[in-house]
């Protein structure tokens, strides 16, 4: 019996919570998982802490000893807390079943000396999403200028060290950071000083290197997801579990990484879990977790036990393994469970996120290395300031398959033949077709990457489009002839006008609608003052040179076939509003998007 399998839990009927470490790159997210792995703690394991499979377990007893000089209530009563070894979004995206969030509790790691950055933003809106708790590490208090060190103290002990010059910069960066939070729409407040916990987020100040604030934080952790979660974290029979990572390891062959969050696993149980061609249904062949003694450690050598409680890391041998997808729930099934019944809630699981394509069938492809981090792209696709269409899902490597699938699209929608692949690899055979094709390919492993380079994409189509339809393209407008203006009556025309409604571009075809809507011409030149001009608005006086529309037929004369009275209108028709509603939309005011109607009406467009 290891010491692994009989720690958790034991005691009073609480499972330990599970903690995910989120933020922007560089903020320290790895250097605090060291830090409080005890990389800088004497005796490591020996304190307790143990490794296991994309996880790092810290008994109560570790934290209690770690935080004693907070001398806070020592009562702990959940067994431990157990670490994602995995910073980042992927272990979270992955930690999920049905929608929902595994994680109990996120360290969102913020720089102090760069406050809130894109990917903090990003991390933000997946613990919203996912409806997940978290505290905020405000990392490298070290690098305040003039700080000194004190290794491994409560944060407030370290605080009073310090000079007035750095408690003064120290502030001013809270200040500036709580404001910045403020701005997403979150109350934050240092932990010490925060009155309303669950209306208002902590701050935990901490350096990674000198350790400064890592008993506040480890304390923090334990004392909020013990007093607030206590149904959540209790021990229950059902098993809760997700598939974390699918790997080939030598003589295993394919295994998965599991994060078992509920319930209890044995060598033998039969279980589900989602495969990219449907459920896959078999026997749990070996529970493994790493030797405790790293020294000792031979590659590939695990501990077997023959059950796990949660919550645990574990990694699971089976059969049959080799397309489980990475973020799918694992089911176990007991003697008296229907398999089937089973194997449609695991089908479901990963139909729920693929069955979100858009059923108009235009859209862009979407593609992610696991169902977790693809479930997450698609509701970032879905929000409202995004709002991509997406048309066809993947998980996995871009392939040639895939991207024949987006050339679909080129028929339909040029733009929307796009690949978006989200932390994935791309074949060089799957980049060379979609050269060939025209397919563009995006990838990221970063969610709001992907977006910003599509919208660039966009906006660039859209500006091509523009200039491509310039010649098409008819503005609205209404003139009006001022008395005594008339330079030239023909060939060409060249009059004062009124601009009455909307805007005068040049090569606006012009017509009299109430002379039949005959055609006189198009707008050759504009001059305000005697200044040449592309366009003008509303309300302006300019002088306008008309020549005719081609040059076989005679022109128009003014006189005879208009006169002073007639309004001179543009010549829309059904392809030049096409024309209009999709490459300018953007360039009407709300007044002009009005004349567009009146004017329909007026040529009896429909
Ligand atoms: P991650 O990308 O968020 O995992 O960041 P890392 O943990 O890799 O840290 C990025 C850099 O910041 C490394 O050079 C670390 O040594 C440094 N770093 C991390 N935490 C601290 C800290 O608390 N103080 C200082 N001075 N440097 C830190």
């Amino acid at each position: 019996q290891s010491a692994v399998s009989s720690s958790p839990s034991d005691g009073n009927n609480l499972r330990s919570p599970i903690c995910c470490i989120m933020g922007h790159v560089d903020t320290g997210k790895t250097k605090l998982l060291d830090c409080i792995r005890g990389t800088n703690v004497q005796g490591g394991e020996a304190g307790g802490i143990t490794q296991q499979i994309g996880a790092t377990y810290f008994p109560a007893e570790n934290i209690r000893e770690r935080t004693k000089e907070l001398k806070a209530d020592a009562t702990l009563k959940v067994p431990g807390l157990l670490v994602i070894d995995t910073p980042g979004h992927e272990s979270f995206n992955n930690l999920r079943s049905r929608g929902s969030g595994l994680c109990d509790i996120a360290i969102l790691v913020v720089d102090i000396m760069h406050g809130l950055e894109p990917q903090t933003i990003e991390s933000l809106n997946l613990l919203k999403m996912r409806n997940t708790e978290f505290i905020i590490a405000l990392n490298k208090v070290d690098r305040l200028y003039g700080w000194k060190t004190c290794r491994n103290a409560p944060i407030r002990k370290a605080m009073m060290k310090q000079s007035k010059d750095v408690k003064n910069e120290f502030n001013m960066k809270v200040t500036q950071i709580v404001t910045q939070f403020k701005e997403q729409g979150l109350n934050t407040e240092l932990y010490y000083k925060n009155k309303e916990m669950g209306e208002t987020f902590s701050i935990v100040p901490t350096s990674a290197i000198s350790g400064e604030g890592i008993p506040d934080m480890l304390l923090l952790l334990v004392q909020w997801t013990q007093r607030t979660m206590i149904e959540k974290l209790t021990y229950s029979e059902e098993v809760q579990c997700t598939v974390l990572e699918v790997k080939v390891i030598e003589g295993h062959g394919t295994t998965i990484d599991v994060v078992l969050v509920n319930g209890v696993l044995h060598e033998g149980d039969q279980i589900v879990v989602s495969g990219m061609q449907g459920p896959i249904v078999t026997t749990i062949r070996a529970l493994l977790t790493p030797h405790p003694m790293k020294e000792l450690r031979v590659k590939g050598s695990y501990i077997h036990h023959k059950e796990i409680k949660a919550a645990m890391g574990i990694k699971i041998t089976a059969q049959g393994l080799e397309h489980a997808i990475a973020g799918a729930s694992l089911y176990v099934v007991k003697p008296d469970d229907d398999l089937e019944y089973i194997k449609k809630a695991a089908l479901e699981d990963v139909e729920s996120v693929l069955s979100r394509v858009d059923r108009s069938g235009e859209g862009v492809c979407v593609q992610a290395s696991t169902l977790g981090s693809l479930e997450a792209l698609l509701e970032f696709l879905k929000t409202p300031e995004v709002n991509i269409p997406v048309n066809a899902i993947n998980i996995g490597p871009v392939h040639k398959k895939d991207v024949i699938k987006a050339g679909v699209m080129l028929e339909k929608k040029r733009e929307y033949s796009t690949i978006l692949a989200f932390d994935v690899k791309v074949t060089p055979e799957a980049r060379e077709l979609a050269d060939k094709l025209g397919v563009k390919i995006f990838s990221a492993d970063i969610i709001y990457h992907l977006f910003d380079q599509f919208k660039a994409y966009m906006d660039n189509i859209k500006e091509e489009k523009k200039k491509e339809s310039a010649d098409e393209v008819v503005f609205p407008c209404v003139l009006k002839i001022i008395p005594n203006c008339v330079f030239n009556k023909k060939d060409p025309i060249i009059l004062g006008v009124n601009i009455f409604e909307g805007t005068l571009k040049i090569g606006t075809p012009i017509c009299i609608p109430s002379q039949d809507f005959i055609d006189i011409g198009r707008i050759a030149s504009i001059e305000i003052n005697k200044k040449s001009v592309n366009h003008a608005m509303k309300g302006q006086e300019v002088a306008i040179k008309i020549v005719g529309c081609n040059s076989e037929e005679k022109q128009k004369t003014f006189g005879r076939h208009f006169d002073i009275d007639d309004e001179l209108v543009s010549h829309i028709s059904r392809r030049s509003l096409d024309v209009l509603k999709t490459n300018h939309r953007d360039d009407l005011s709300m007044e002009e998007r009005k004349l567009v109607a009146t004017l329909k009406r007026l040529f009896k467009i429909q």
